[in-house]
């Protein structure tokens, strides 16, 4: 670390703290040859997580836009409050967990349409056709046939 005032690499740590958060380290240096004394801050970087769509372009990775994307799936059905954000997270860990530093959307998109589907099935089809984009009605009803089956003896069809 150079000194500020006269660019002399002999600085020195005097004293070093744990900021409020825990996530930070502020530090004060003396230059060793001019006796200046300054502040330095020394943080945790998030791993970066770059999403990559299908048309190959790449973004930051948003957990609040998928968290607004499941919150408006999940309008007015009887889920916990706070549900969206929680798969939100739980998908950021699985992505994060998963060490990749580039996710494609369509990762992102089955995770997110596996917890809606063990949320609420009305939100897990609102997201479906938005993100699947069924092709046609047909497409959207073996969808909803299958979420049937999958409830049971208790499906209207069985
Ligand atoms: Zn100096």
């Amino acid at each position: 670390m150079r000194c500020p005032a006269c660019g002399d690499r002999d600085t020195r740590v005097i004293d070093s703290r744990d900021l409020d958060d825990s996530a930070t380290i502020r530090r004060r240096r003396e230059c060793g040859a001019c006796a200046t004394r300054f502040t330095t801050y020394e943080r945790i970087e998030a791993a970066r997580l770059v999403v990559v769509k299908r048309d190959g372009t790449r973004q930051e990775w948003d957990r609040d836009k998928l968290a607004n994307g499941l919150r408006k799936a999940l309008t007015r059905r009887p889920v916990p409050d706070g549900a969206a954000e929680q798969a939100a997270d739980e998908i950021e860990a699985t992505l994060r967990s998963e060490g990749m530093t580039e996710v494609p959307s369509q990762r992102i998109g089955q995770l997110a349409m596996g917890k809606l589907r063990a949320l609420d099935h009305i939100g897990y089809i609102r997201f479906a056709s938005v993100y699947q984009s069924f092709e046609d009605l047909e497409a959207l009803k073996r969808e909803v046939d299958n979420l049937y089956e999958q409830k049971g003896p208790k499906s209207p069809r069985g």
